[in-house]
């Protein structure tokens, strides 16, 4: 096929990616009216077999999104988060985080996306973003020129191409994962730490329970959601927790493992005609698992900055930048700072980090509350 360049969709957004970011930002434009179109490369919605939790922070945005009342459907409040190193509980509290699988987070979004009357069109995977002349051109020989574009294409982020290649080029973490899901009726988020280590899991619906498990290791696996692994593959790597819970994992009919790689912030968080959100933007370790969450501010925030400056994108740009790098600096710091204290070895300092997280829970409390008492029509007003 030759190369043909339509240009039907000149006047309107261009969204790469139908992930969390991208649905979002499609949901808020097409709400006001902004013509919006969202480019996806794979032939339908994903389904990852995993979990998502979302603080408060996220809850917000999705309730002045107006989907309080399905998220309410879609996923568990969980009554307790509960922190233990091996036997010993170390903290717990009231807990207001929901959670529940990514795949249903995904079909909440797309069916609001679709009340608006919105369009996603699949099997287009981006391979370059022209800036200057604001074309996309996919994998598939199809190119559009269009208003704008914002690349939501997530960890992997091709759009990022457009600022140079080493802004795509990853790096090991440190950190390698397993994930799988058990049946379990247990209400609560738990995390389990341990030497090197730390597993955490929660319902994704009344039957079932999806968990993590994150080994610090020079061992790097691929960077893959869906390599299979086997159960005494991941008994071994997880040699270090209780045989007791271990084997509980394990009773997964699946697990799946993975090496965490970290790429170079996107600065800016814009360039010339393209600006980014979500993991395209900042990929970040997922120890506070608050990259969803991040992709559902950013999607509302610059949204709603498009929407009103819809004749100066540029300036949306701008105030995009000045209202989410801060933020982003500092939950990014955050998260990295809690996979140092989630996988630490040093005996001495564990039973520090121990002793800290038994007598001074307002503290670890307070440093939650920084990042889920964020509302974003503050910074919006
Ligand atoms: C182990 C683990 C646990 C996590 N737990 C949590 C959690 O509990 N809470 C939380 O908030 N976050 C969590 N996260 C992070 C969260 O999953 C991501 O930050 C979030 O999915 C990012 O959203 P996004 O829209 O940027 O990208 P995604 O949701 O990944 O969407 C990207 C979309 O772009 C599409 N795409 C990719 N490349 C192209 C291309 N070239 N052309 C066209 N389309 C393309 C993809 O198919 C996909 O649909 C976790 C992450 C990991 C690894």
């Amino acid at each position: 096929m030759h190369n043909i360049v339509m240009d039907n969709y000149k006047d309107h957004i261009a969204i790469i990616g139908s992930g969390i970011a991208g649905l979002a930002i499609g949901c808020i434009l097409l709400k006001e009216g902004v013509p919006s179109i969202i480019f996806e490369k794979h032939s339908k919605l994903g389904s990852h077999g995993a979990g998502i939790s979302l603080s408060p922070n996220a809850l917000r945005v999705l309730r002045y999104m107006g989907l309080e009342d399905e998220v309410e459907k879609i996923s568990k409040l969980s009554l307790t988060t509960k922190i233990q190193d091996n036997t010993k509980t170390l903290y717990s509290s009231s807990s207001n985080v929901r959670t529940t699988s990514r795949e249903m987070l995904y079909k909440i979004l797309l069916n609001k996306y679709k009340s608006y009357g919105g369009r996603i069109i699949y099997n287009h995977e981006l391979r370059k973003i022209d800036s200057d002349s604001s074309k996309v051109f996919f994998q598939n020989n199809s190119n559009f020129v269009v208003k704008h574009v914002i690349a939501c294409d997530g960890i992997k982020s091709i759009s990022r191409n457009s600022i140079s290649e080493s802004a795509s080029t990853p790096s090991y973490s440190g950190y390698s994962a397993w994930r799988g899901i058990i049946k379990s009726e247990d209400n609560s988020i738990n995390l389990h730490l341990s030497k090197n280590s730390h597993i955490v899991s929660y319902p994704i619906d009344n039957e079932f329970t999806s968990f993590v498990a994150v080994i610090k290791t020079a061992n790097e696996y691929k960077e893959a959601w869906k390599i299979e692994g086997s159960t005494d593959e991941m008994k071994a790597d997880l040699s270090m927790h209780s045989i007791k819970l271990v084997s509980k994992l394990a009773k997964s009919n699946e697990v799946f493992k993975w090496g965490i790689y970290k790429r170079p912030d996107v600065n800016k968080l814009f360039v010339k005609n393209i600006t980014f959100l979500g993991d395209a933007a900042h990929p970040i370790v997922p120890f506070l698992g608050q990259g969803g969450c991040m992709a559902l501010e950013d999607a509302y925030i610059f949204g709603k900055l498009l929407t009103k400056y819809r004749d100066d994108i540029a300036h949306a740009q701008r105030e995009y930048k000045r209202l989410r790098a801060p933020r982003l600096r500092m939950v990014k710091r955050m998260s990295e700072t809690q996979g140092y204290l989630y996988h630490l070895s040093n005996p001495l300092i564990i039973s520090i980090r121990n002793f800290l997280m038994r007598n001074s829970s307002s503290t670890t409390e307070k440093r939650l509350m920084r990042i889920w008492d964020y509302d974003p029509n503050n910074d919006l007003k």
